[in-house]
């Protein structure tokens, strides 16, 4: 640790965390009353401005931002970011938490209200506690403390509350990020406060891509099939491929990403959808034909040492190879969405100043990991141009989007502790 940050100030620090500890469960229970449900993308301007009216009341620089034109916003569901600065006292690097405002629908299974915020002991029940209004509020709690204490710091605090991150982060961080919001010279280190767990540091995620492949038929009456071609047998075909020679060669091939949980070091392939023949929903009696087109979404989760293109030629190659093989086998292929692997270095800043801070306040060493699915580190990484962000934040990843969801307050604390003393740590050159 560095002089700014020396054991007395540490503790005065982690003595006003713990001094807080009603106000974060009833920061954690205010932010879960507003139902942010993504899709549509419900109630986010309320939600933004509960984040910044509290965040001015302790000297920050607010500002709310529409992603006006961006994918997914509307009159009706405003996509509203909102963005918290607060200047130092001299010169000097950003730290910035960014955490996505957006929760997913509660569904079934729950027993408790999700949009209620009860609490039963240790643990904070309700849809977003975990995934992630619990580590915004973490967050919000570390720089107040710091505040509070009037703690030394060079350069800038900043705290986001984005849109989106559900379904893909378009109007949200994307948009944030193509606007210079989070690039250097305004950011410099970026804590992202997804649920990872207390003692992990999250250094990023395996890639995406997602296509629809297409087998393409000839109508003909259904008992006379011989006289057209089924897309549904060509696509059968297909399938009987990727099943024999692509799973096998997917299961081998593993990445030296620290990716939980383990399975998921190898590269993956989750057929998302098929259909084919009569429309789906349709509940009388079909007309006998055969079909003419067949549709499968593929779900391609790739590791950081593949390609995109290498991921992709391996289906066209199967396809070309049937092609080649059967009479009257065509089919058309589409991309849908490909985000690439990141990774940020296991020296870099960030994740050092944390390593440092789970090893002083939990007195155990840091496990790094990185992440099955993305999540909006991607747009940081390739929109931003910035590469010393990592997600770290309270709470069980297991629970996110599951019914009867919670935080245990015990780590959102602990967590707001890492956070405050990492930032300091970054901040007091
Ligand atoms: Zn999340």
């Amino acid at each position: 640790m560095s002089e700014a940050a020396a054991p007395p100030v540490l503790d005065r620090l982690f003595a006003r965390i713990d001094a807080m500890r009603d106000e974060l469960v009833a920061l954690t229970q205010d932010l879960v009353r507003i139902p942010t449900i993504n899709p549509p993308g419900d109630a986010y301007r309320p939600c933004a401005e509960l984040m910044g009216e509290r965040l001015r009341a302790s000297g920050f620089a607010i500002e709310y931002l529409r992603a006006e034109g961006a994918l997914g916003d509307s009159d009706r569901y405003p996509r509203t970011n909102v963005v918290a600065r607060r200047e130092g006292k001299r010169p000097g690097k950003t730290v910035h938490f960014n955490g996505h405002i957006d929760v997913v629908e509660a569904g079934k299974g729950w027993t408790v209200d999700p949009f209620g915020g009860e609490v039963r002991g240790n643990k904070l029940y309700g849809r977003g506690t975990c995934d992630m209004k619990g580590g915004i509020a973490a967050s919000m709690i570390a720089v107040e403390a710091i505040l509070r204490e009037n703690i030394d710091f060079a350069g800038a605090l900043e705290i986001s509350g984005t849109v989106d991150e559900e379904s893909g982060g378009h109007a949200g961080v994307a948009w944030l990020a193509s606007k210079g919001y989070f690039s250097p010279p305004r950011v410099d280190h970026v804590i992202i406060p997804e649920p990872l767990n207390v003692d992990r540091i999250c250094l990023g995620h395996r890639g995406v891509w997602w296509a629809e492949v297409e087998t393409k038929g000839r109508i003909a009456h259904g008992s006379m099939p011989f006289l057209g071609v089924s897309a549904i047998r060509h696509m059968g075909q297909f399938l009987d491929r990727v099943e024999e020679r692509l799973y096998p060669q997917l299961l081998a091939r593993t990445t030296n990403m620290p990716v939980v949980p383990e399975g998921a070091r190898s590269s993956t392939l989750n057929f998302n959808s098929i259909h084919g023949g009569q429309p789906e929903g349709f509940d009388g009696l079909p007309s006998p034909c055969v079909a003419d087109s067949c549709r499968l979404i593929l779900d391609r989760r790739f590791l950081i040492e593949e390609t995109a293109d290498g991921v992709k030629s391996e289906i066209t190659d199967l396809l070309d190879e049937l092609a080649a093989e059967l009479p009257n086998f065509a089919y058309s292929i589409k991309d849908l969405m490909v985000v690439h692997p990141t990774m940020t270095k296991a020296d870099a800043p960030v994740v050092k100043a944390l390593d440092g801070a789970i090893q002083d306040i939990l007195g155990k060493k840091a496990a790094h990991i990185c992440s099955p699915g993305t999540y909006d580190q991607k747009h940081i990484a390739r929109i931003g141009n910035l590469h010393d962000c990592v997600a770290y934040g309270p709470g069980i990843l297991d629970l996110a989007h599951q019914p009867d969801e919670y935080v245990e307050i015990d780590a959102m604390i602990a967590s707001a502790k890492v956070m405050a003393a990492a930032s300091l740590q970054l901040l007091s050159a």
